[in-house]
């Protein structure tokens, strides 16, 4: 007798419920899906526990009628797709039909459902993946599903979950984030003593961000829009009937082109980890490596290596394009074509960046100090108690990176709309209320400062030095610092590379050749980057068996600098772990000639060489950082003046 058997399907599910249901926000994950695949324009969820004891999401979507109610239950039972090749174009988030069966096999759950125009509804109770109950029931139209006693019948699933606030603080980043790519749709999240979250419907992404995080991060933050077409970037454009489509958050995909919406940080805001940047594709909540990496090449030279900007992408493109049916959780995908999305991103950013040339002033310095844990003010609906605050680690620890991310939520937004007098029944804004807040949103969004862009530094009057290392320096509305060397870094750096673009480098015959020793590692890398060094105008020949002797090199460059260099480069490249790129090596290089032959600091500038400064520095791409990422300039507005003597 054979000893394979096919496993019955309630086992099925507990194992497909292994992969799809790891914590209470990945059931969330799922059902807020299901809600925004059924079209819903509003949804609420609660929870008690942090998502252990009670899920409950209430939406307005389609609803479902009694058979489809409970097919929903079977495994591979979806409305979503019928066959293959719909595979290959989703544009649903669910697709798999596994989440509900899953959940269902791993707690306590009750489904109540009704659509539109049927008179009553459905009402599903199902334990442990048993169905108890099935009934006709008076119900609102849409659909609410109760999740209870998560992993009542997975002793070992259960004694996993992390403490309640931390399962919390993981739902409350997700609904955050799916409320942030959905800004038509109404969000609330509440807990048994808090409104964690209310987002009222708003006309655009800026308004919803302002809604969910406040102005302080808003400001810091610069928009992105950047579009593609698809025949430009080599790819094929979809067949006739798949083109313009409306996207489930109401924005529409052009017929056949790659978008990018969203936002970027300055560059003095630095995280220590990836904690804030989130990346939607075709309004799925993802996590990508190359367009992580897209984001590292775009903030290479702006930022430091070792820190991270915050990021909100919305990356829109023809479905076709994406396979999203990697993963069971949905979180992974593959582009056909990734270089050229990779690119895409990059060089949007990198423009972005160009033109804002934003500029920090002192407070946003103090506060772009990297800090490890934001809080997340998890604020108490009671009058005067608005100092509970949680820490609360980004939903991407959820998906394996070591994340933190900060929030501020809407108390503010809801006193604005008329009542300083927060009680629990505001938290459940009625329509007016609603209205009123999302007018309030737009008020204060229009009054938002422009923000300063670097191209008043060609106005600037230089008064003197600090210590002989700090330009002081004057316009009509501000008063600036320009670090001397850094400005020049970043002068030279590009000058440097633009010159290697044009193959038209400057560089000088040394009158005696320098003799440096390597050691095998450094060989090995000298020989690797040997060529493009020769392109930046290096000469470099080897010496014996350990030596190399530079006979020609860069004239930007003094010959007492020339060994300190080559050391420094190859020890750089040395301690790479991933392949080199030409791009990268030529940005390095670039940055090294840049470093050693800026103005140093100690050193007196003529007022001459000070205005030659600061009108060079206005003409580079990106004035406001050095190549290494670090601030050139600060500025202290005369409002900030103005206030700080009390005067305003
Ligand atoms: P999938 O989302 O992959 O199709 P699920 O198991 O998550 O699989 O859901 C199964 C089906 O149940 C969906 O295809 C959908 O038709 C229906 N459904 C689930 N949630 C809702 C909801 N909130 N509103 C309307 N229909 C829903
Ligand atoms: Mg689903």
């Amino acid at each position: 007798m054979g000893r394979i058997h096919v496993l019955p399907e309630h086992i099925a599910n507990k194992i497909a419920a292994g992969e799809v249901v790891e914590r209470p926000a990945s059931v969330v994950k799922e059902l807020l899906e299901n809600s925004l695949d059924a079209g819903s324009r509003h949804i609420r969820l609660q929870l008690e526990a942090g998502g252990k004891k009670l899920i409950r999401i209430s939406d307005d979507g389609c609803g479902m009628v009694r058979d489809d109610a409970l097919l929903a239950f079977e495994r591979h039972a979806t409305s979503k797709i019928r066959n293959a090749e719909d595979l290959t174009n989703v544009a649903t988030l669910g697709f798999r039909g596994e989440a509900l069966p899953s959940i269902a096999s791993v707690s306590r759950l009750r489904l109540d459902t009704r659509v539109q125009d049927e008179d009553s509804g459905t009402t599903v109770e199902i334990a442990g993946g048993k169905i108890l109950r099935v009934e006709e029931a008076g119900l609102p139209p849409g659909t609410s599903i109760t999740v209870r006693d998560l992993f009542f019948n997975t002793p070992a699933r259960r004694k996993f979950l992390k403490s309640e606030s931390t399962e919390l603080s993981h739902i409350a980043s997700l609904v955050t984030h799916y409320a942030l790519a959905h800004p038509e749709t109404h969000f609330e999240l509440h807990s048994t003593t808090n409104a964690i979250l209310v987002a009222p419907p708003v006309g655009h992404l800026r308004a919803r961000v302002y809604q969910v995080f406040g102005k302080d991060v808003l400001e810091q933050l610069i928009p992105i829009s950047a579009e593609l077409p698809l025949a430009r970037a080599g790819l094929p454009a979809p067949p006739p009937w798949k083109r313009t489509k409306q996207e489930s958050d109401g924005t529409t995909t052009s017929p056949g082109s790659l978008r990018l919406d969203g936002f970027v940080s300055k560059p003095e805001v630095q995280k220590l980890n990836r904690g804030s940047i989130y990346t939607f594709v075709n309004s799925r909540l993802v996590r990508d490596r190359s367009i992580q990496h897209a984001l590292s090449e775009a903030y290479r030279n702006v930022i430091p290596p070792t820190v991270f900007p915050v990021v909100l992408l919305f990356l829109h493109m023809p479905h076709a394009e994406v396979d999203v049916n990697v993963h069971p959780s949905k979180t992974e995908i593959r582009f056909r074509q990734q270089a050229v999305v990779h690119d895409f991103i990059r060089d949007a950013v990198r423009s972005t960046m160009v033109k804002a040339r934003p500029v920090p002033g002192f407070v946003g310095e103090i506060r772009a100090r990297p800090t490890a844990t934001p809080a997340l003010a998890v604020h108490q609906p009671t009058a005067g108690a608005f100092d509970t605050a949680q820490s609360i680690p980004g939903f991407l620890l959820e998906l394996g990176s070591p994340a933190s991310t900060s929030f501020h939520f809407i108390d503010q937004i809801q006193v604005k709309a008329g009542s300083t007098n927060v009680s629990p029944q505001i938290l459940t804004p009625p329509a007016t209320a609603t209205a009123q807040i999302a007018a309030a949103c737009d008020t204060a969004l229009a009054e938002d400062s422009v923000s300063e862009s670097a191209a008043s530094l060609a106005t600037l009057k230089p008064l003197g030095q600090l210590r002989d290392s700090f330009i002081l320096a004057v316009n009509q509305d501000a008063l600036w610092i320009i670090d001397q060397h850094v400005a020049h870094e970043r002068i030279l750096f590009e000058k440097v590379l633009r010159q290697r673009a044009e193959q038209r480098v400057e560089s000088q015959r040394l009158l005696m050749p320098i003799l440096i020793e390597l050691n095998p590692a450094q060989q090995a890398v000298l020989r690797d980057i040997s060529e493009e060094l020769e392109k930046n105008g290096f000469e470099v020949e080897p010496f014996g068996a350990r030596s190399i002797a530079v006979k020609v090199a860069p004239s930007e460059l003094e010959a007492s600098e020339l060994e300190h260099i080559l050391h420094e480069l190859l020890e750089q490249f040395c301690r790479q772990e991933q392949a080199l790129n030409l791009e990268q090596v030529r940005r390095q290089i670039a940055a090294s000639i840049a470093c050693h032959a800026a103005i140093k600091v100690n050193m007196t500038l003529e007022a001459s060489k000070m205005e030659w400064l600061l009108r060079e520095l206005a003409k580079t791409d990106c004035p406001m950082a050095c190549p290494h990422g670090r601030p050139v300039v600060l500025r202290y507005s005369m409002k900030e003046i103005q206030k700080a003597f009390k005067r305003i």
